[in-house]
C-alpha cells in the first residue's frame, strides 16, 4: 500500500510560501500520497498551484455542523467545495488548547465523512499517561469515542510528548502501538477495520523517516515542523517504503 505522507503546516506560512512548495511537490516523482494540510486561508491558492496533480489538499480542523451561527469556524461542506479532501481532527492541540472532547472530535468526523471529506483523526498519549503504563488504554478510548459507527478515513498515532520536541518513542513502542491500535480497529470495525491506515506522528523528520515507516503496521506519516519545508517534507516521502 502506497505510505501516506500528510504535512500539517499549523499556524505557519503565508500566501507567498503557496506557489513554490507547490512547484516542488508537483515536480516530484512520488510513490507516496501527499497531503498538504496548510491554514484554511491558504487552502483556495493551494488548490489552484496542486490543480491536475496528484497532491492532496487537507485542512487542519472543521465543524460539525454544515452551516450555522458558529462565529469563526468553518464547515466540512466548504473545505470540500474549495478543493480539500482531507481534514486533520482531534489533533492533540485542539484537543488540549480547545478542549476538544472525544465526543465533540466524533461529530466533527461524522460532518468530514457527510461531506465527503477523509478525516485524519489523531490519537495519542501524553508523557505522564506513558510513564504510567497507560498509553494502550489511553488510544484505545480515544478510538472507541472519537470514531463513529462506519468509520473510513485515517488514524494517526501521535503521542503528545513527541510533537515538535525532537523526542521519538523506540521502534519496538511504536510497532507496539500501531499494532494494538490494528487490533482495536478490528474489534471496532471487523473486515474494514483491517484497512484503515494509520500514520505515526511525532517528530518524523529526513532522518528517522525510513525507520519510521518501515515499521509493521505503519501506514505512513503526519509531519508538523518537517513539513513546512519542501526539500525535507519530499525527503520524508521519498523514505517511505516501496511496496
Ligand atoms: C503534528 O503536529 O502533527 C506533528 C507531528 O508535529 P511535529 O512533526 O512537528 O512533531
Amino acid at each position: 500500500m502506497r505510505r501516506i505522507i500528510a504535512g500539517n503546516w499549523k499556524m505557519n506560512g503565508g500566501p507567498g510560501s503557496v506557489a513554490a512548495y507547490a512547484a516542488a511537490l508537483r515536480a516530484a516523482l512520488m510513490n507516496a500520497r501527499l497531503i498538504v494540510c496548510p491554514p484554511f486561508p491558504l487552502l483556495p491558492g493551494f488548490a489552484a498551484a496542486l490543480a491536475g496533480s496528484l497532491v492532496e489538499l487537507g485542512a487542519q480542523d472543521c465543524h460539525a455542523s454544515s452551516s450555522g451561527a458558529h462565529t469563526g469556524d468553518v464547515s466540512a461542506v466548504l473545505l470540500k467545495e474549495i478543493g480539500a479532501s482531507h481534514v486533520i481532527l482531534g489533533h492533540s492541540e485542539r484537543r488540549a488548547n480547545h478542549s476538544e472532547s472525544n465526543a465533540v472530535v466524533n461529530g466533527k468526523v461524522e460532518a468530514a465523512l457527510a461531506a465527503g471529506l477523509v478525516p485524519i483523526v489523531c490519537v495519542g498519549e501524553t508523557e505522564e499517561q506513558r510513564d504510567a503504563g497507560e498509553a494502550e488504554d489511553v488510544v484505545r478510548t480515544q478510538l472507541t469515542h472519537s470514531l463513529p459507527a462506519g468509520f473510513a478515513g485515517v488514524v494517526a498515532y501521535e503521542p503528545v510528548w513527541s510533537i515538535g520536541t525532537g523526542k521519538t518513542p523506540s521502534e519496538a513502542d511504536v510497532a507496539a502501538m500501531h499494532g494494538a491500535i490494528r487490533a482495536a480497529l478490528v474489534t471496532q470495525f471487523s473486515a474494514s477495520g483491517a484497512a484503515i491506515p494509520i500514520l505515526y506522528g511525532g517528530s518524523v523528520k529526513p532522518g528517522n523517516a525510513a525507520a519510521l515507516l518501515g515499521l509493521p503496521e505503519v501506514g505512513g506519516a503526519l509531519v508538523g515542523g518537517a513539513s513546512l519545508n519542501a526539500a525535507d517534507f519530499l525527503a520524508i516521502a521519498a523514505a517511505a517504503p516501496k511496496d
